[in-house]
C-alpha cells in the first residue's frame, strides 16, 4: 500500500531528536512522499535541511502561513517571491486566511492571499489552503479568482458538505486528516456523500494526531490511520483508498 502525507511539517522542531525514526516509521507504513509546507522565511533553512536529508522524498512548497501575516509581511512576501525564482516548488502554501488566532490582520492577509494566488497562477503550481474560523472570507476571495489557473489542496478540511461542495466547485481537493477520525470531528458523517476523487490524505503532523494517538505528536506514519478510517468511511478496501487518493495527489502536484 503506498501512500502520500500531502501536509506535514517534518521540519518542525518537534521532531528535532527524532526526525530520521519518525520519516522511517513512515516509509515502512507505506508513505512514500511527503509534501512540505511553508509557514515563512524563519522556516524556509529547516525546510531545505529536510530535503537534503531525505533525498528524493520531500517535495517542498513556498508560501507565507496566514497567522505570520504581521507588520513585515510584505517583506515576507518578497523572500516568497524571490525562493520562487531561485528553484522549483511544487505548491504554494500555505496560504489563506485565519480568523481563529488573529483578527485585527484580517485586510493584510486578504492581500496576502491574492497576491499569493497570483503567483500560484504565474508558476502554474497548485494552492494549498489554511482556513480557520473563515470560510466566508476564503471564498470570497476564491471566487474572485477562479477560473482554470486556480487549483489545490483546502487543507484540514473541517467543514460541513455545502463548503465542501463549495470547495470542490473551486478546483480544490479536500485535505483530510486526523480530524476525521475524532468522535466529534462531523466530516466522517458525510465524506462519503463527496466522490473520492475529490479527496487527498494528510496528517498535519506535529499537529492534530488521528484516533487513538488524539494529543499526542503527530506524525506522517499515522496517515495510516487517517486511510483506515477514510476506507470505512467510503465503505471500500485500504487498498483502493490509498490507490485513488495517491493518484489525486499526484495528479494535483503534476507527479502523474
Ligand atoms: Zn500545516
Amino acid at each position: 500500500m503506498k501512500l502520500i502525507d500531502t501536509h506535514t511539517h517534518l521540519y518542525s522542531d518537534a521532531f528535532a531528536e527524532d526526525r530520521q525514526d519518525v520519516v522511517n516509521r513512515a516509509i515502512e507504513s507505506g508513505v512514500d512522499k511527503f509534501y512540505i509546507p511553508a509557514i515563512d522565511s524563519e522556516t524556509t533553512q529547516a525546510m531545505y535541511d529536510l530535503e537534503k536529508a531525505f533525498p528524493g522524498r520531500m517535495y517542498l512548497m513556498m508560501g507565507l502561513h496566514p497567522t505570520s501575516v504581521k507588520e513585515n509581511y510584505e517583506e515576507e512576501l518578497k523572500h516568497v517571491e524571490e525562493e520562487l525564482a531561485k528553484r522549483k516548488f511544487y505548491a504554494i502554501g500555505e496560504i489563506g486566511i485565519d480568523l481563529y488566532w488573529e483578527q485585527s490582520t484580517l485586510a493584510i492577509q486578504q492581500d496576502a492571499f491574492r497576491r499569493q494566488i497570483k503567483l500560484a497562477k504565474k508558476y502554474n503550481l497548485p494552492i494549498v489552503i489554511h482556513c480557520r474560523n473563515a470560510f466566508d472570507e476564503v471564498f470570497a476571495i476564491l471566487e474572485e479568482e477562479k477560473g482554470e489557473g486556480l487549483f489545490g489542496i483546502f487543507h484540514c478540511f473541517t467543514g460541513n458538505l455545502e463548503q465542501a461542495k463549495k470547495a470542490i466547485s473551486y478546483n480544490m481537493k479536500l485535505g483530510i486528516g486526523g480530524v476525521v477520525t475524532f468522535k466529534n470531528g462531523k466530516i466522517d458523517q458525510f465524506l462519503h456523500e463527496i466522490a473520492l476523487e475529490h479527496i487527498v490524505l494528510e496528517t498535519d503532523a506535529p499537529y492534530l494526531a488521528p484516533t487513538p494517538f488524539r494529543g499526542k505528536r503527530n506524525e506522517s506514519a499515522y496517515v495510516v490511520n487517517v486511510a483506515e478510517k477514510m476506507a470505512e468511511v467510503y465503505q471500500i478496501s485500504e487498498e483502493e483508498l490509498a490507490q485513488v487518493t495517491t493518484q489525486n495527489a499526484l495528479k494535483i502536484f503534476n507527479l502523474k
